[in-house]
């Protein structure tokens, strides 16, 4: 199997999730914490405490011009960091696990790409997926690439300071007001006017009812649901460790810290993905 180096660090032990795992067709749920390793910050840490960034909601985008523009902003200064994010050995592990046939589908709450850049299949974008844009008024749905060099040509000298180096799980970074006035926007080329908005669910927006019906589906068909890297803390994650225990379906949680979905689970590993995942994919993938 290549491309998963061996952890240095010590794991727990790996029995019972090999065990589980092994059976094959596991579904995987990944959250944030999957790709903190790849520079990727998560909204909460360890310790569950929320961080003091607040997250773009739907109804800001959509209703305030003004908030939308400043998310634009944001996300142009930002979104060289995650475009260059690269798939970390927890991700490899997991492609290499589903290679050999133990996992099968990937629901993930991630929108940064990178099971799939990993080599990972069948993933379905819970939260959509930050490399495509779409339009509020005709539903156009376009390459973000395509976005990012139309807003270069608009934008040659704007290259404002960020407040911090850090970018959000978003994709965007902290800019000052007075640095917004300075950027140009552009709309959707399909229409010609209609605005555009990253596809992905922001807060405060519902997951298309068609996209939570497949991720029921998957895993209830499963064998095992393995939860990776989330706390649970949203119920758009939580409900389908919840429609696994009515289903009968065990279930394993891989988190660094507690989550909700704790006294649920079968099997719960408490220790790093990236020292976790490249171990169980050495012994059950080779
Ligand atoms: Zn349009």
């Amino acid at each position: 199997m290549g491309g998963v180096t061996a952890p240095l660090t010590v794991v727990p032990d790996l029995d019972d999730l090999a065990r589980l795992v092994g059976n094959g067709n596991a579904v995987v749920l990944s959250g944030a914490g999957l790709s903190t390793d790849s520079g990727i910050p998560d909204y909460r840490g360890a310790t569950g405490s929320l961080r003091r960034h607040t997250p773009m909601t739907w109804q800001t985008f959509t209703r305030d011009p003004r908030g939308r523009h400043r998310y634009w902003a944001r996300s142009f200064v930002g979104w060289r960091q995650i475009a260059g994010a690269r798939p970390n050995a927890g991700h490899r592990a997991v492609a290499a696990l589903q290679d050999a046939g133990l996992v099968g589908g990937i629901i993930t709450q991630n929108v940064d790409g990178l099971h799939q850049a990993g080599g990972a299949t069948d993933v379905l974008e819970l939260h959509g997926g930050l490399d495509r844009t779409v339009c509020l008024q005709c539903g156009d749905v376009a390459p973000r690439a395509e976005l990012d060099l139309r807003l270069r040509e608009v934008n040659p000298g704007f290259r404002p300071e960020p407040v911090d180096d850090e970018v959000n799980p978003d994709g965007d970074v902290e800019l000052p007001e007075e640095a917004l006035d300075g950027f140009v926007m552009v709309d959707c080329l399909a229409c010609g006017g209609g605005p555009l908005k990253p596809d992905v669910v922001f807060f405060g927006e519902t997951v298309p009812p068609d996209r939570v019906a497949a991720a029921y589906a998957a895993v209830c068909s499963a064998r095992s649901l393995v939860v990776l890297g989330s706390s649970l803390t949203v119920m758009s994650g939580y409900r389908f460790v919840l429609r696994a225990e009515k289903e009968g379906i065990p279930v394993a949680i891989v988190n660094c810290g507690p989550t909700r979905g704790d006294d649920k689970a079968d099997v719960r590993v408490d220790a790093p993905l990236g020292s976790v995942l490249p171990a169980l994919a050495d012994r059950l993938a080779r």
